[in-house]
């Protein structure tokens, strides 16, 4: 069920994370990165007052723009009555976003902080509908995003996304090029799905590095126990004696496809 936010002017802000973009150079860059062509069918997640939306708009590009505050919505549909911008009074967690288009889609947003985390691991989940995805993110968690194994930011949103995406660091954003001004600073990110990425059971794989991270001061032989012997990680090739954050996603691939495997052939069998 859709959440519609009724909320005073303050507690709005706070509560939506609104911190929107006032810093016409950062907008040109992020424009830029995006490369918007007449035509071309943008998703842009929470457009606040259309910083990003009408840039995207002057280039050609068609919108559909989710945003969950009703008040923002009214302003924008009043600014924008063109047929290129629908605009979605919907949470963005929940948007069903293959009915804009079931591919080829370009996403493009200044996330909320709050949402980023939960909302990149859904967008994951489908990443064929996406042709690209340039997102604005607390700075912590482009870190994340863009780890590499052995680093202190490496984890299950880290290998997620490397699973199916390139992710590519692009730009570093201070708080002042937002108003009100933040307290962290951001980072502007690109995700390129991979159409080679391909594995038999996803649910699988996220539940094996769900399991990995959820202890990842332990060797991966312990933070992974309960689903995986020592034999069955030295047979996809890992040390049993590393940490979680040290093995890479195409290891972790390779155990959960070993898994699924032996596990089919024994009375249990693991799908999706
Ligand atoms: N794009 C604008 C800009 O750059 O100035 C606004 C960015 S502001 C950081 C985040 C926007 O996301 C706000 O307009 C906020 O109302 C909206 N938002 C917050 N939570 C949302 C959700 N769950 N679904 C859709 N939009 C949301």
């Amino acid at each position: 069920m859709t959440r519609r936010v009724r909320l005073d002017g303050a507690n709005r802000r706070v509560r939506l994370g609104q911190h929107f973009l006032v810093d016409p150079y950062v907008v040109d860059e992020i424009v830029q990165l995006a490369q918007p062509r007449a035509g071309e069918r943008f998703v842009e997640i929470g457009p606040g007052r259309g910083a990003l939306t009408g840039p995207l708009l002057d280039a050609g590009a068609i919108v559909d723009a989710v945003e969950i505050d009703a008040a923002l919505v009214r302003q924008l549909r009043q600014r924008w009555p063109a047929k290129e911008l629908t605009v979605h009074l919907e949470d963005a967690l929940e948007f069903d976003y293959a009915c804009v288009a079931p591919a080829d889609l370009r996403l493009i947003g200044n996330l909320p902080y709050y949402l980023s985390t939960p909302l990149l691991f859904r967008l994951l989940e489908r990443p064929g509908v996406f042709r690209d995805i340039t997102v604005m993110l607390q700075r912590e968690v482009a870190e994340r995003l863009c780890a590499q194994p052995g680093s202190r930011r490496y984890g299950r949103l880290t290998v997620m996304a490397a699973l199916r995406c390139r992710a590519e660091w692009r730009l570093s954003v201070g708080p002042d090029a937002f108003r009100p001004r933040p307290k962290v600073e951001s980072a502007v990110v690109r995700l390129i799905p991979d159409s080679d990425a391909r594995i038999e059971a996803p649910k699988s794989f996220e539940r094996l590095v769900r399991q990995a991270f959820s202890q990842r001061r332990k060797t991966i032989a312990n933070a992974l126990r309960p689903m995986a012997s020592k034999e069955h990680i030295q047979a996809a090739g890992i040390d049993p004696s590393l940490r979680p954050e040290q093995i890479a996603v195409a290891d972790y691939a390779r155990l959960a496809e070993r898994l699924r495997r032996s596990l089919g052939q024994g009375a249990r069998t693991v799908s999706g």
